[in-house]
This record gives C-alpha cells, sequence and structure tokens, in this order.
C-alpha cells in the first residue's frame, strides 16, 4: 500500500508537559514492552541517504552506505512485530500497540487505515515509506517509541548532530514537541548559551559539529547560533569556504553561500573584539597614558609605560589577530612575562580589565555574526518553542 502513509491525516493537538516527561529518554515508556535484546550493541546505524528533508539537506555520513535492498533492521526487526514498514535500505517489523501509545500520528494512522487494503505479508499490513520516510530517522523514530536507550545512543554516539536533525524533523512532521525539547537539550549541551559556560567549553567543540550545526540552529533552535557561527569563525579561510573534514564519519560539511558570508564577517571582528573588548585595558593604557591607573600606584609612570610596551609586543606577534580566540585570557607565560614589570596594584586592576574584558567580548558575540543580542537571541528562541509546543 504504498502511499497510504502520506496521504493519512496529521492530527493536530496539543500535547501537555506530562507526555513530554513521559517521552524523554529516562523515563519509563507507558508500555513497557522492550525489544529483544540478543544483539549486542555493534549495531549498523543506517544513514540519512534517502532523505525528503529539503529545507535541511543532510551531508552524507560513513553509515550512509546502507545494505542494498530489503535488509531486516538489526534493532528493530522482531519477530512478533505485527506491522513492517519498508525504506530503500531496511524493513522494520514492529508492534502496532507500542506506535499507537507513543506516538499521535501512528494513534491516527492505525485508527484509520485499513489493513484489508494492505499488502500482506506473513499477514501482516506492509507498509512501504520509500521515498516518504528515512532508515536513520525510522531508527531514531523507533528507539524513542520503543524507549530504547541503548539504541539511542549508539545513533547518538554515530552522529549526535544528525539524531537532533532527525528529533526536529520528526518532531515538526509528526506532532512530537518532545522531540524537539530533546534536540534543543542536546544542541544546549554542546553548545553553551550563557556567559558562565561560555569560555569553558567552546575550545572543545569540533569545528565539524558548529558547521553541521548552524543550519539545524538557524530553523529550530537560535539560541545556540552565536556559538556555532563563533566556533566556525575559528576555523581556517580556506574551510569555511571549501568545507571542513568530519573525518569519523570520513565527510566534508559545507557552510551554504549566506553562512559562509556571515561566518567571514565575523572572523573578521575576532581580531577587534579581542582588541577591544577582551583586553580593553591595553587600549585604556594607550589612551590615557600616565593618567593610568585611576587608583594610587606608587609607580605610575613605570607601570603604565610597561603595559604600553607589552601592548605593542603582543601586537607585533599577532596577539590580536583574529585566528585567535576571544574570550582566551592571557596564559601563564604571558601573564608573568606582563605583570613582572607591574606593582601589586596595576597587576590586579589588569587582571580584572580582562576579566571584565571577557565578559563583554561574550556580550558581543551575537553582534559579530548579525544577531543583535543575546536578548534578540532568546526572544527568537521564545518564539520557536512556542511554535513546536503548539
Ligand atoms: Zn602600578
Amino acid at each position: 500500500m504504498s502511499g497510504t502513509f502520506d496521504r493519512l491525516p496529521r492530527r493536530s493537538l496539543k500535547r501537555s508537559r506530562n507526555d513530554e516527561e513521559e517521552s524523554t529518554p529516562q523515563s519509563t515508556s507507558r508500555h513497557s514492552k522492550k525489544p529483544c535484546n540478543h544483539l549486542n550493541m555493534e549495531y549498523p546505524t543506517p544513514g540519512p541517504s534517502e532523505d525528503e528533508d529539503a529545507y535541511n539537506p543532510r551531508p552524507t555520513c560513513k553509515a550512509a552506505e546502507s545494505p542494498s535492498g530489503d535488509m531486516q533492521h538489526p534493532r528493530f526487526y522482531f519477530e512478533d512485530g505485527d506491522v513492517t514498514f519498508t525504506t530503500s535500505s531496511y524493513r522494520f517489523k514492529v508492534h502496532t500497540f507500542l506506535l499507537i501509545g507513543n506516538s499521535p500520528f501512528f494513534e491516527d494512522m492505525f485508527e484509520i487505515a485499513n489493513p484489508d487494503n494492505s499488502e500482506r505479508t506473513d499477514e501482516n499490513p506492509v507498509i512501504n515509506l520509500d521515498g516518504i520516510e528515512t532508515a536513520w530517522n525510522m531508527s531514531v523514530w523507533l528507539a524513542k517509541i520503543y524507549d530504547d536507550q541503548g539504541y539511542f545512543q549508539t545513533l547518538l554516539d554515530d552522529s549526535t548532530l544528525q539524531v537532533v536533525d532527525a528529533l526536529y524533523h520528526l518532531g515538526n512532521k509528526y506532532t512530537h514537541p518532545e522531540y524537539c525539547a530533546h534536540a534543543k537539550l542536546l544542541l544546549t549541551s554542546i553548545f553553551p548559551t550563557d556567559l558562565s559556560t561560555w569560555s569553558q567549553s567552546l575550545s572543545s567543540i569540533p569545528l565539524c559539529t558548529a558547521f553541521e550545526a548552524i543550519p539545524l540552529a538557524k530553523h529550530n533552535c537560535p539560541i545556540v547560533l552565536p556559538a556555532a557561527f563563533y566556533v566556525a569563525s575559528s576555523a581556517s579561510l580556506d574551510d569555511i569556504i571549501q568545507g571542513t573534514t568530519d573525518f569519523s564519519n570520513k565527510r566534508t560539511l559545507t557552510l551554504n553561500p549566506e553562512d559562509q558570508v556571515t561566518v567571514l564577517r565575523g572572523k573578521l571582528r575576532r581580531g577587534q573584539i579581542r582588541r577591544n573588548h577582551t583586553f580593553s585595558v591595553f587600549q585604556d593604557v594607550l589612551q590615557r597614558g600616565e593618567s593610568w591607573p585611576d587608583h594610587k600606584c606608587s609607580h605610575k609612570r613605570a607601570c603604565s609605560e610597561w603595559l604600553r610596551t607589552v601592548y605593542g609586543r603582543l601586537d607585533g606577534c599577532g596577539f590580536f589577530g583574529n585566528d585567535q580566540d576571544c574570550f582566551e585570557p592571557l596564559n601563564k607565560t604571558l601573564w608573568d612575562y606582563t605583570s613582572k614589570g607591574l606593582c601589586t596594584i596595576c597587576r590586579n586592576q589588569v587582571k580584572d580589565g580582562i576579566w571584565v574584558g571577557q565578559q563583554e567580548a561574550c556580550a558581543a558575540v551575537p553582534d559579530m555574526f548579525g544577531l543583535h543580542s543575546w536578548l534578540d537571541v532568546k526572544l527568537e528562541q521564545m518564539a520557536v518553542d512556542e511554535f513546536q509546543t503548539e
């Protein structure tokens, strides 16, 4: 009965927060039936190669080399299942009572679908999803429906961002607001959204993760865009223009032209942010000369002169270049060098000045990428959240 799936009405209903809690990975689904565990943990995961998701085309990943034809899905093919879904690469044989109990879409589907019109194999209806839903998306969906945290984790390990993509896709298409909430949780656990965590985790985010997150965040999770753009802006010009390689999945991730321009513009401002915000204490000294600092310093002239010397040397070494991290304070060597020519009072003044400068740099990040301010980004996120829970 190819085509039946997409003819079924999409049920428009609001789901409560209770529903959301019920389906989080930590919770138990309302049915206790679990997939059989005879398979070991090394499941092959289907690749998102047959995707229909036009607004957000996905890159190919290592798992995209799907087995040909009618392979039984290694995790979601149960001998006692009573409905079979086929995709271009895998067959899924699953339990309708679980689908109905965990998805308003399937609830409608099995209420309305007339099984007498279905192609039957072993007396079970076979529903062809080829061209409608990918094996990858079905795997993520069934991992959620079966509350199969082990398999879900396997998919996450294979590609977190592609799981996030699938969750947003399924959440928006099949009225699962809790999937969108889960996807947001995954994204915000990677990309910091507030100043306190900002400087600590950014350097650990791989470039390819940022490149992959940008289109997802633009449509679904604007709150992580400043961090995603910022990480992307640490890429070389070549990577920004030609794409960056994800070695673990053997693929190249490329930004679309609009995002390339945004990232390049942001990159060109990194040095300026560093000079005018993070290390604005040097600018302060340059502008005020010997009237720096305000407080009592018995070696005023020597201290301010030394800072001007340090600034000149740092500048000459590319310290304020666009490849530098805007938030990184002086490392120990540079700090020791800087502080050796300062009195204790001025040393503390510089230290405090850099800390304040880091906060100012964080506040300036959204504007680097045309996102105006954190408040604007947060308001946009609220609007998206509201739309996704409607
Ligand atoms: Zn001093």
